[in-house]
């Protein structure tokens, strides 16, 4: 038997999942690792710590399924997106620790790049709106601040890689230098039109061009992970950003078709196929996964839109306010009253997203009054989530011009049927849940596969991919008006 090795190294742990022609899930391994907080708004990852978590979830699944890395016929990296290494060419060894995405060390400087007016020449090449998150601002850093980087990356002694590229450097010892096209679009150094790295931004960043990996379709012939590795060379066949992954995973491959992640925050993407859409609400503009030797090997273009505070709201109902005892419960008590009874929940912790980009605004709590009860609390909340939601759909749809006919949900927080049933009532579409909930693992696994002929297409695929549960739109075109006219209410009381 033959199978797909997928990896995952995600912002808190690294999983290795090995897949069945079937998409079956054969075994797993997961291992967290340390977040370091070296300064306020500093987060970074130990290089050692990414590469080592790989190294070992993968050892352990290939064991646990009694598989030799011999049977695995295409090996896939889905990653982190954005979060930014720099090493010695000759040696591997990393000048500093991985900047991890969340790192607010360059918010200053990228204010500082909106000031002078270069919001509209990095949008216009990037897709992206300048900001810390990306990794331009922190490769820039590493030069500036690590002693005698710049000068060893002039003398093209250094490398700079996202983690899908320091994985595959490491996993063949130096022989595999390259990236995918959905993480180069994260970079902020890449033009999302011409394909390139682009020389502009470039000098903008003052990064020399030999330090940037080659740039391919997320599926492809990246070259073999070294024999001491795993015993045994495994063709790395997939390198992918995780949401692009996630994309793929739910095979999301049309034109207006869109998936959105409920973790902690809520990640909505939508594939807009040929067409680059500029967007008017602050959505970014971005690159999705293709495959090399396809007739149409350019990557399809794709809009995202965040939502700050996902299932992070139900955590807060469980550890901030105490009253559930644990995620699964806000369902049970938000079936048990008929409606919220007037309460809006808006989880503006952090600010708002998009469309509304405030980061002033906090959470707010409206419609209180005495017949309120703990449920009606819980179910605006979850509400909170899915009406959120709505409102980066409509973006997506206003700014694409179309309309979508299906959401795909995965993520932690799509376990919960009370809330996929709102927001399909929301929508006015149906929701689905696919059965293997690994879309992102799987996303790269299919990406490798295909590439590799361990499946023949994407058909194959579809019969695979069945869903868990659709939940249809059941509420009357009255009820969605007066509903979400609500929730534009507090959201309003929210901006004041
Ligand atoms: P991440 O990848 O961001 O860590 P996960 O996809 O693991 O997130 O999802 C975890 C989130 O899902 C948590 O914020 C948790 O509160 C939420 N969650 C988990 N189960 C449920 C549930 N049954 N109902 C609502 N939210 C849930």
């Amino acid at each position: 038997m033959k199978y797909v090795l997928s990896l995952d190294q995600g912002t808190t742990s690294s999983r290795a999942i090995i897949f069945d022609k079937g998409g079956n899930i054969i075994s797993s391994a997961q291992r967290e690792f340390k977040q370091l907080y070296p300064a306020a708004g500093w987060v970074e990852h130990s290089p050692a710590d990414i590469y080592g978590t790989v190294v070992s979830v993968a050892a352990e699944a290939l064991a646990r399924a009694s598989v030799s890395a011999e049977d695995i016929c295409a090996l896939g990296i889905t990653n982190q997106r954005e979060t930014t290494l720099v090493w010695d060419k000759r040696t591997g060894e990393p000048v500093c620790n991985a900047i991890v995405w969340q790192c607010r060390r360059t918010a200053e400087y990228c204010e500082k790049l909106k000031a002078e007016g270069l919001s509209e020449l990095i949008y216009e090449k990037t897709g992206l709106i300048p900001d810390a998150y990306f990794s331009a601002t922190k490769l820039k850093w590493i030069l500036d601040n690590i002693p005698s980087a710049r000068i060893r990356a002039e003398r093209g002694e250094l490398l700079f890689g996202t983690v899908d590229t320091f994985l595959m450097w490491k996993l063949s010892k130096g022989g595999i230098f390259a990236t995918d096209y959905t993480n180069a679009a994260r970079t902020m150094l890449f033009n999302i039109h011409t394909l390139e790295w682009d020389d502009e931004l470039l000098k903008l960043f003052t990064v020399p061009r030999q330090m940037l990996p080659e740039v391919k379709p997320s599926g492809s012939d990246f070259g073999c992970t070294d024999k001491s590795v795993f015993g045994f060379g495994i063709p790395v066949c997939s390198a992918v950003g995780d949401q692009q992954a996630a994309l793929f995973g739910q095979l999301c491959l049309n034109e207006g078709d869109v998936k959105n992640t409920y973790g902690t925050g809520c990640f909505l993407l939508m594939n807009t196929g040929g067409r680059a859409v500029k967007s008017n609400s602050g959505l970014i503009t971005t690159l999705g996964a293709t495959i090399s030797a396809h007739e149409n090997a350019k990557p399809p273009y794709v809009l995202e839109g965040s939502v700050f505070a996902g299932g992070a709201a139900v955590q807060w109902l469980r550890d901030g306010l105490k009253i559930i005892s644990s995620a699964d419960e806000s369902q049970t008590l938000a079936a048990q009253v008929k409606d919220n009874g007037g309460v809006y929940f808006v989880p503006a912790f952090t600010g708002l997203g998009a469309p509304y980009w405030n980061s002033e605004a906090r959470g707010t709590v409206t419609g209180l009054t005495r017949g309120t009860t703990r449920a009606h609390i819980v179910r605006a909340v979850l509400e909170g989530i899915a009406y959120q939601v709505y409102d980066v759909v409509e973006a997506m749809q206003k700014d694409a011009q179309v309309k979508i006919c299906r959401l795909a949900v995965d993520g932690g927080a799509s376990r919960n049927d009370f809330l996929l049933q709102f927001q399909a009532d929301i929508l006015n579409c149906p929701t689905e849940r696919p059965k293997v909930f690994e879309t992102t693992a799987l996303g790269a696994a299919y990406l490798a596969g295909l590439y590799s002929g361990f499946w023949k297409s994407v058909d194959e695929l579809k019969n695979n991919l069945s869903a868990n549960a659709v939940f249809s739109p059941a509420m009357s075109e009255d009820k969605r008006k007066q509903n979400l006219e609500g929730w534009r209410k507090a959201v309003n009381r929210t901006l004041l």
